[in-house]
């Protein structure tokens, strides 16, 4: 290994223990995201862990609370319990964030049956519908339990980036059946962030990318004894879900130039457009 690569790889762990300690900053670069990944690569690494798909999603939880918070705007939030039009539209999430979901799910020994029952419903109900028809319906999540969400420490990426300043503006949101929400763009920003890392682990592990559309990919992986060791063995647990195809081609080509760079620089390369750039 060339000393440079060493170096790089060094600065690398160094970055690691602080994003595990901290989370991403604000403002996250590309070594704080390559640092992220290279953890998370590591986790879907454990081939000893059938459950490593899980345990990936739920590493990357732990992580997104502190670099939400990191970006300052909490206490100017409106969101509280029991405020739930959000909970009312279209959620995606890739293959082990739904793993992780299910886990929760499972977990709840009392209410498990009623739950299943429940996302089994919802599931026939929005199979098929795209983002504005599924928002229209105003079908509530099926994890929505008495105005909060019943998985709440393992809600995927985008219910944790689906925050507003306004209620009001959610509320006329949902009312008009409009995507006009008053979402702070850092949040979107650290999304981004979280979820790149995960997608460039998964890939450099071979695993499909896609995002599910939530309740079918829930309902999918709850009748299936052994989903997630299953599709960690290459088998589709997810056949005849809803695929999320929101991404157009020039964001998809964006988003593997990007998972590309953050496998590189996660190995300690440091590809031609960020030379200068390193961490001190
Ligand atoms: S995003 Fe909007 S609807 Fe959801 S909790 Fe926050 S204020 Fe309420
Ligand atoms: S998973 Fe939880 S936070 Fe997300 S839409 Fe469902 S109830 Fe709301």
């Amino acid at each position: 290994m060339s000393l440079r690569r060493e170096r790089a790889l060094t600065k690398l762990r160094k970055l690691r223990v602080q994003v595990h300690r901290d989370g991403l900053p604000a403002q996250p670069n590309v070594y704080h995201v390559a640092a992220l990944t290279s953890a998370l690569v590591e986790v879907l690494g454990n081939t000893g862990d059938s459950k490593r798909a899980s345990a990936a999603a739920e590493y990357l939880y732990r992580v997104a609370t502190p670099s939400f918070r990191a970006t300052g705007i909490e206490p100017k939030l409106e969101c509280k319990r029991g405020c739930d039009y959000c909970c009312r539209g279209y959620v995606s999430a890739t293959a082990p964030q739904i793993f992780a979901a299910a886990k929760a799910i499972r977990a709840q020994s009392l209410s498990y049956e009623a739950a299943v029952a429940r996302i089994g419903a919802a599931a026939d109900t929005v199979r098929g519908l795209d983002w504005k028809t599924r928002c229209a319906l105003h079908e509530p999540c099926p994890l929505l339990v008495e105005g909060a969400c019943s998985i709440y420490a393992s809600r995927p990426l985008p219910c944790r980036a689906f925050v507003s300043f306004s209620v009001n503006a959610c509320r006329r949101a949902f009312e008009l059946n409009t995507n006009d929400i008053d979402v702070p763009p850092i949040y979107g920003n650290v999304r981004s962030a979280l979820e790149n890392a995960l997608r460039a682990a998964m890939k450099h592990h071979g695993l499909p990318l896609e995002s599910y559309e939530l309740d079918g990919a829930l309902a999918s992986v709850l009748a299936h004894p052994d989903a997630e060791a299953a599709w960690l063995r290459g088998e589709n647990v997810f056949a005849g879900v809803d695929v999320d195809r929101s991404a157009d081609p020039g964001s998809l080509l964006q988003r593997e130039i990007m998972l590309d760079t953050l496998l590189a620089v996660a190995s300690g390369e440091t590809p031609a457009h960020l030379e200068g750039q390193a961490p001190k």
